[in-house]
């Protein structure tokens, strides 16, 4: 157990998001299932709040007192390659499990950043590469341990309930020990971005757009608008401009990108066959702490372009295919009929002003919470699922989390 009278204190508190950071009385830096359970009964014992960090992206507001668990040195990943999954401990990112699964030509459901912790990102429905052909990472989970704020160590599946909300519902039910994902025949994948300047090209984005509109399931894409500093550890010809960043993933032939090309010539063409293991370099995201805000929402269409904000980095990811079709399973990922997600994000410690959605309100459905780098307010959340799911998520946080001892980064 850390304090802040011990070494060590300020690295295992810290993770990737440097913005208002966990202020605990004790971390405990667990590396198994028990040593969960102990402090999870440690915070019990004396009444204490508890907060849950892997990697420390998804951070919104730092507890102050209380018990931090910090998973990331239970990070362990076991491949089952003839059933084709893979159990992850709590801590791991998926570059761990990128690591692990490689070697047997199999891939998860990964999302665009190998840094991101594979659980948290899961139970927050957990957006991916291949989110077009195979649907959300939470549509593709077999198996949860879960140490509920009771204190007592449980298969999420015995209560179907549980299991339900698990998958979607985020860090509002237990600290997840481990899950078990289903694995994918994905070997490689063709990818990569094509980064045009919007001062040679300002009609970019509309060309992504509608190129969207008719796109078989194997190509999942996205966008983003990036005005670039001019300053060294950026790529050459990206320093100083308007970006837009087209974010490319298809499994098979790469013929669907072509029409795209027709944009013109891009400052930087990233686009290749890769091992899947190499597919954080699709969305090449930067791999350093930083301080962010970020507002998002999940809209039917994207009529209007014109009134997207210059100063900020826009992230639009295409939807539909496999994500609109209900799992095997049923969660409680929301939205399923969302054809865009549009995410603002801003450097620092400013909430991203609410007015800059309001041009989309009529085609505004909800909102995806792994894209949420902020405390959002109550209604905010809410607004995440349909309102039947809701009920009963608040139903199971006040049957599993009665007095709201764990704190999650989106609290329900
Ligand atoms: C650069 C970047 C790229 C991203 N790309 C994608 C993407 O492509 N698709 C996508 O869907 N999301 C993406 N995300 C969002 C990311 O999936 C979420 O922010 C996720 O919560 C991060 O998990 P973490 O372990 O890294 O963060 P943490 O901040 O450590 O965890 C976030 C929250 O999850 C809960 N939590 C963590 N561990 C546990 C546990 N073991 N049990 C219970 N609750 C727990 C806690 O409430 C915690 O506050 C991205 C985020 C960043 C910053």
């Amino acid at each position: 157990m850390l304090t802040n009278q011990t070494q060590g204190y300020d690295d295992a508190r810290l993770g990737y998001q440097r913005l208002d950071p966990h202020r605990p009385e004790a971390i405990f830096e667990v590396t198994s299932a028990a040593e969960i359970e102990e402090a999870v009964q440690y915070a019990v014992d004396r009444d204490h709040r508890i907060a849950v960090q892997g990697s420390g992206h998804g951070l919104t507001r730092g507890i102050d007192g209380g018990v931090l668990i910090a998973t990331r040195r239970f990070n362990g990943v076991r491949v089952d390659a003839t059933a084709k999954t893979a159990w992850i401990e709590a801590g791991a990112t998926w570059q761990d499990v990128l690591t692990a699964t490689a070697p047997y030509g199999l891939a998860p459901l990964s999302g665009s950043f190998p840094g991101v912790g594979a659980v948290a990102y899961t139970l927050g429905g957990g957006l991916g590469l291949m989110a077009r052909k195979f649907g959300y990472a939470a549509d593709h989970v077999r198996r949860i341990e879960v140490v509920t704020p009771d204190g007592k160590r449980r298969k999420a599946e015995d209560d179907p309930d549980l299991f339900w909300a698990l998958r979607g519902g985020g860090g509002n039910f237990g600290v997840v020990t481990g899950l078990e994902i289903d694995l994918f025949d994905v070997p490689t994948l063709y990818g990569g971005s094509l980064y045009y300047d919007l001062a040679d090209h300002p009609h970019a984005l509309e060309a992504w757009r509608d190129w969207t509109q008719d796109l078989p399931d194997e190509v999942t894409s996205g966008a983003a608008l990036i005005p670039f500093p001019d300053i060294e550890p950026v790529p050459a010809p990206l320093r100083g401009k308007h970006i837009a960043q087209l974010q490319l993933a298809v499994l098979g032939s790469p013929d669907p990108i072509e029409p795209l090309r027709s944009i013109g010539t891009p400052v930087l063409d990233t686009t290749s066959e890769l091992p899947y293991l190499e597919s954080g370099k699709i969305f090449a995201e930067p791999d350093r702490p930083d301080s962010y805000r970020s507002h998002n929402a999940l809209l039917t269409d994207l009529t209007d372009l014109t009134s997207l904000p210059k100063n900020a980095i826009i992230g639009l990811r295409h939807l539909g295919g496999a994500l609109s079709r209900a799992p095997q399973v049923p969660n409680a990922v929301g939205h399923r009929n969302a054809a865009y997600s549009l995410t603002v994000l801003k450097p620092g410690g400013n909430d991203v002003d609410r007015r800059i959605f309001d041009p989309w309100r009529a085609s505004t459905i909800g909102r995806f919470l792994n894209f949420s780098y902020e405390k959002l307010t109550p209604t905010e959340v809410a607004e995440a699922y349909a309102p039947q799911d809701l009920t009963k998520l608040r139903e199971l946080r006040d049957q599993y989390n009665a007095d709201r001892r764990l704190i999650a980064n989106h609290e329900l």
